[in-house]
């Protein structure tokens, strides 16, 4: 069988980006993603997605890509209504935003899985590539600080990932399995990409679903990931911090790290060069290049790169 398309394992931010960047270097019919939903929550009675939100609206070329998050040129009129309710608002909901909490909401009541809301929905705003919920099943990543254990929105948003972090788990993960859809294209791909997202709470969640952890150590496809640090410090958000929590050292050798049991090659910055052969000491190729996506420009040219070194393990 031919294999046609790339993989990509997807959290928020990071992965947005690269993907807005590979989608101009090949045809995003070719891109499936499989998307965390470690991140899932539920406010006002809604079932948000945040990552697969970030994701769809990246692809359909609607995301504010100054906020990192939601749509562009959003407002915020329900939300300051809601809080005369006393309902929380720490969680920022746009306008425009609430008519995708709502239809993946009623999709679900209608019955429909999580993989069919999304499918229909990406469809609709018009995203020609695959999205894919990593599990239809309920997984949750917590964070117990000395304060109580939190959902991760709790922690991220409305704690602003300042309290001290003990322990990350994945609830529900000993259950959940990955869809036929995720698992078939994780073991058919002609390449698979773990964007640069954090290792902890956006690709460890999904890394905590066994199937999916086989199917990267049994795929016939080359896999390659994009450190989302450079150097000890990440692009954006509490991946540093988090790692640091659970063990790991904190540069894109501990990125390595945790992949380390499916890796094939892992994507640095330029400036983290001189890591290069603690890493290949552990059988993980280094592809090394200029990892930082200020813009859709600088995207392409990272995605380009790794299609390109890529290219012959992708036949
Ligand atoms: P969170 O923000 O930590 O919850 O994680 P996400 O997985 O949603 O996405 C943010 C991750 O992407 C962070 O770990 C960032 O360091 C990484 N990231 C953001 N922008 C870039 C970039 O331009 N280049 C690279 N290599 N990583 C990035």
């Amino acid at each position: 069988m031919t294999r046609t398309h790339y993989t990509v394992l997807a959290g928020g931010t990071g992965a947005a980006k690269f993907l807005r960047g590979l989608v101009q270097v090949v045809p995003e019919e070719d891109v499936h993603v499989v998307v965390n939903v470690g991140d899932d929550t539920e406010i006002w009675g809604l079932h948000i997605s945040p990552d697969i939100d970030s994701i769809a609206y990246a692809l359909a070329k609607r995301l504010d890509t100054v906020r990192g998050w939601g749509l562009e040129n959003e407002t915020f009129r329900c939300l300051e209504e809601a809080q005369t309710y006393g309902l929380p608002s720490w969680f920022r909901l746009g306008d425009r935003d609430l008519a995708t909490h709502l239809a993946r909401t009623e999709f679900l009541r209608r019955g429909l899985k999580l993989t069919g809301a999304v499918a229909h929905m990406t469809k609709a705003i018009g995203v020609k590539a695959r999205v894919l919920p990593a599990t239809d099943d309920p997984l949750r990543t917590k964070i117990e600080t000395p304060g109580g254990v939190l959902d991760f929105q709790e922690f991220f948003v409305r704690e602003r990932w300042q309290p001290q972090v003990r322990s990350v788990t994945y609830a529900g993960a000993n259950e959940a399995h990955a869809s036929a859809a995720v698992l078939n294209s994780i073991r058919e791909s002609k390449l698979v990409i773990i964007a640069p997202s954090n290792p902890i709470t956006s690709i460890g969640p999904m890394l905590a679903i066994q199937d999916v952890r086989d199917a990267l150590r049994c795929t016939r496809a080359e896999v390659v990931a994009i450190s989302p640090l450079i150097g000890p410090a990440a692009v954006s958000g509490p991946a540093a911090k988090l790692m640091e929590a659970c063990g790991y050292e904190v540069s894109p050798a501990g990125v390595a790290r945790c992949y380390h049991d499916f890796l094939d090659n892992i994507v640095l910055d330029t400036r983290d060069a001189a890591l290069a052969a603690s890493i290949r000491y552990e059988t993980i190729g280094v592809q090394i290049t200029d990892i930082l996506m200020p813009d859709d420009e600088a995207a392409r040219g990272l995605a380009e790169f790794i299609i390109h070194e890529n290219s012959t393990a992708a036949g």
